[in-house]
């Protein structure tokens, strides 16, 4: 399939091609659709196999991004931007060329650091254009999103034992977390506060002797994460752990955690987990908190106003579990639906008003 065609299919606006010669530069922008508003999203560097693996990445991760902005309520469209090549590549002078690529689209596309892009390079960019987010240093800056992110899984994880066990109280509930990063020592540090016993598994040993040693946690050895019987699965590490291999071992009743594109495959194994009946909270609904994070930044930070805002996944997950059973759809299909809704209405409402202000006998 062609590219008109492809983006056609995935209901793209706009994919920028960027190149310059003397650094070495060849990035891909991604609007996907700013129906809600200006297209955010992160800028990722990669060393891609071919071309076309670059444009399937920032396609993919594009949409993405509309759907998440979406169900958040955020006022915020979808975008993606890739630079193709090895970290060596990176210069001040290829960021400062991304930078006016960035600049050149006027707003519909604002960027943030992703995969391979730190605070420097971003800075960068940010020297040529003022739609950047997401940085640290800068005054008004909404600094590292792990707490927020984690805060917004923790009233999750409550919204899923809310419906799938009736309590309102984490107190003595078996919790697995994987990964016990940025994100997820901080859930852990919500979920012990919470009166929950808490599991953990990372690859990196010292990370679990901390969250052993401040949580009182429970270590895990290797595939005893996806193999033994807990109140909630909360993943916060890597994509693709919900797969062929590991639904079929999974004794957890619930699944909600922060890590991204958990299901390896959205529609199969979101199915799998309905069947299982596993509740799955869908990851980009339950890990939104750090793009609430940064659309904040956008619109003035404020702490508590933040913290609001994220504690709103709680009754957003209710919504797609409710949608989800009435439907008889997996929370996965559940939440796309009501991203799409949202969109659909939004576009309605502009169309309308476009219809009026459009005429040319509108007084100006
Ligand atoms: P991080 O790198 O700080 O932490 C990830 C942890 O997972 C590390 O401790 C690592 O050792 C561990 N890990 C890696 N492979 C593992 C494996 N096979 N088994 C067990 N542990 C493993 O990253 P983070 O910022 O905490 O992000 C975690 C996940 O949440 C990622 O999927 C990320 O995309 C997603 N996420 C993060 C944020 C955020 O605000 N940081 C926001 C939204 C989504």
């Amino acid at each position: 399939m062609g590219i008109f065609d492809t983006a056609s299919t995935m209901g793209h606006e706009e994919v920028v091609f960027c190149h310059d010669k003397s650094t070495g530069l060849k990035a891909i922008i991604a609007i996907h659709d700013t129906t809600l508003g200006p297209a955010l999203g992160g800028t990722r560097m990669w060393d891609y196999a071919d071309e076309e693996a670059a444009i399937t990445d920032v396609l993919r991760l594009s949409r993405g991004m509309t759907y998440k902005a979406a169900v958040a309520g955020l006022n915020l469209g979808g975008g993606k931007a890739v630079i193709i090549g090895p970290r060596s590549l990176k210069s001040e002078a290829l960021f400062r060329t991304f930078g006016r690529f960035v600049n050149g689209l006027g707003g519909r596309y604002i960027t943030a650091e992703d995969v391979n892009i730190n605070v420097r390079d971003m800075e960068y960019v940010a020297a040529e254009t003022r739609y950047v987010t997401g940085i640290s240093s800068k005054p008004g800056g909404s600094g590292d999103p792990s707490p927020v992110t984690a805060y917004g899984v923790y009233c999750g994880i409550k919204a899923a034992v809310r419906q799938r066990l009736g309590k309102d109280s984490l107190a003595g509930l078996k919790i697995a977390v994987q990964g016990v990063g940025a994100v997820g020592i901080h859930l852990c540090e919500l979920l012990k506060e919470s009166g929950a016993k808490l599991f953990v598994a990372d690859i990196d040993p010292g990370k679990v002797g901390t969250a052993v040693s401040r949580f009182g946690a429970t270590a895990l050895q290797d595939n005893e994460v996806y193999t033994s019987a807990y109140d909630v699965f909360a993943p916060c590490a890597l994509g693709a752990i919900l797969n062929d291999e590991t639904i079929p071992t999974l004794k957890a009743t619930i699944v909600a955690g922060g890590a991204n594109n958990q299901l390896r495959d959205e529609a199969r194994h979101g199915k799998m987990l309905r069947e299982k009946n596993i509740l799955y909270a869908p990851d980009y609904v339950i890990n939104a908190g750090g793009l609430i994070n940064v659309y904040n930044e956008l619109v003035g930070y404020n702490p508590d106003a933040v913290r609001r805002q994220a504690a709103t996944i709680h009754d957003t997950l209710l919504d797609v579990f409710a949608e989800a059973d009435r439907r008889n759809i997996s929370t996965h299909q559940a939440s796309d639906v009501i991203a799409e809704r949202r969109i659909s209405s939004v576009r309605a409402a502009s169309a309308l008003r476009n219809s009026y202000e459009n005429q040319p006998w509108v007084r100006r």
